[in-house]
């Protein structure tokens, strides 16, 4: 399928955030928009997301993304007619130390402020809710009802849809293979399937989007860290709507699966890796050290086994790891590359993309088609910490940190 002739805008990849920003560019109606996947829709860092949607994020900016996330997942599902399986279980915040009361307090004090509900229970409800919980040494336990998980492949996939809908053209199978550039200004890009004339061009590549800005001589700042989590075997103390759980006193967070339970564990030491050195295809990669995790299972299990005592015994039926886009500030990389007009990056998601997916494609758009918007994209600005090298082992310890100091969802 041809990629040739010439276009308002075009998106890289399409990933979660790819196809939110499709989506957001044809309700805007932004002319002829097309998407080019190099291999296939969500089938990459997306597809092997935890997929917590939490709304209350760590600061403004990123809790505003979150929570238009949940309106994407309204108006998709009446777009679509598709119910998309959003589990809104709540979760739970768990503190069993002043830093993580704390924690919690700041947490409480964000849902407040931007209207979000968030109760304080005793210890005993939050183990009433998660059955397979440990209370023991807990002194606060904050509930978010309106929190969750959904499918991420599913939710990409209904961005996609409702983008072809609405005349996207969504072309997989096709690689951006380059960039040109005239006088700072893009315009347009060399594809596997032809060249591209194009005045607007959203990079949303996922660990592969800096690549691309470095072809143009452009270091984005972010890392590809690995994520992980394990599945348990099937459970009797995990009900289906059981809600997520998130423990900072033992980094790490876990929610119902089929029965089992999924969690997720930081460990202090995160593994970054030089971007060019991420495979296309994610079965590709391995991890040379760790590769399958049992380091990290030692030096965190005990902390998280206090908290679900099972942990010892239960057999481990399932090791999920993937790269994720870390930066030093845990903040994502989302805005106008200012050295190269026509240029907007959406990455760095630090282990939120899903979350955040439908406020980074909609505020991405906003900003690009300078309409008014509700969202700060300050934060979040791609130059925020000057001029890096992104392939420096330095740099990539950096954003390692960024993952390993995470303590939220
Ligand atoms: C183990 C793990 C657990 C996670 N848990 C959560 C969670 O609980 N909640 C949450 O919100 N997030 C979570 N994440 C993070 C989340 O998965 C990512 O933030 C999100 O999927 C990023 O989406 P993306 O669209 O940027 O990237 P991707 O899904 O990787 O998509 C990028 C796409 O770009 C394509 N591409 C790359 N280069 C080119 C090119 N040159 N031409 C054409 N196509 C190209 C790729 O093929 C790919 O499909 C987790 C991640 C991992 C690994």
């Amino acid at each position: 399928m041809t990629a040739s002739g010439s276009a308002d805008a075009l998106v890289i990849g399409g990933g979660i955030l790819g196809c939110s920003i499709a989506w957001n560019l044809a309700r805007q109606g932004a002319g002829r928009v097309v998407l080019c996947e190099r291999g296939e829709v969500g089938a990459a860092t997306t597809s092997r997301a935890a997929a917590l949607v939490s709304g209350v994020r760590s600061d403004a900016a990123q809790t505003a993304l979150a929570l238009e996330t949940r309106r994407a997942v309204a108006e998709l599902r009446e777009e679509l007619g598709d119910d998309l399986a959003l589990h809104e279980v709540g979760s739970l915040h768990l503190a069993a130390s002043p830093e993580s009361e704390r924690t919690l307090e700041e947490l409480s004090g964000r849902a407040r402020k931007c209207g979000e509900p968030c109760e304080w229970l005793t210890p005993a409800e939050a183990s009433s809710r998660a059955p397979w919980l440990r209370t023991v040494g807990v002194t606060r336990v904050a509930y978010l009802p309106r929190d969750g998980f959904i499918d991420p492949y599913l939710l990409a996939a209904a961005y996609a849809r409702a983008a072809r809908a609405r005349g996207v053209e969504i072309r997989t199978g096709v690689e951006v293979l380059g960039i040109s550039i005239e006088g700072g200004r893009i315009r347009g890009v060399t594809t596997s399937a032809g060249d591209l004339s194009v005045p607007l061009v959203f990079d949303a590549a996922g660990p592969w989007a800096g690549l691309l800005a470095a072809g143009a001589g452009e270091h984005l700042p972010m890392a590809p860290v690995r994520s992980h989590y394990w599945i348990t075997a099937q459970h009797g103390d995990v009900p289906a709507g059981s809600p997520v759980v998130v423990l900072p006193d033992a980094a790490a967070y876990a929610r119902p699966e089929v029965g089992r339970l999924l969690f997720g564990l930081r460990e202090s030491t995160s593994i970054a890796l030089d971007p060019r050195a991420v495979p296309a295809d994610l079965a590709d990669l391995r991890f040379e050290s760790d590769p399958d995790g049992w380091e990290t299972l030692e030096e965190c299990a005990p902390a998280f086994a206090r908290f679900f005592p099972a942990l010892e015994h239960i057999p481990l039926e399932h090791y999920v790891s993937g790269p994720s886009s870390y930066t030093p500030d845990g903040r994502h990389v989302v805005g106008r590359l200012p050295s190269l007009d026509g240029f907007w990056v959406a990455a760095g998601c630090c282990g939120a993309g899903i979350a955040v997916s439908g406020g980074v494609g909609r505020a991405l758009v906003l900003a690009a088609l300078g309409l008014d918007s509700p969202f700060d994209l300050e934060p979040f600005r791609p130059d925020r910490f000057g001029s890096v090298d992104a392939f420096e082992p330095a740099w990539l310890a950096r954003c390692a940190a960024g993952r390993s100091r995470k303590r939220s969802g």
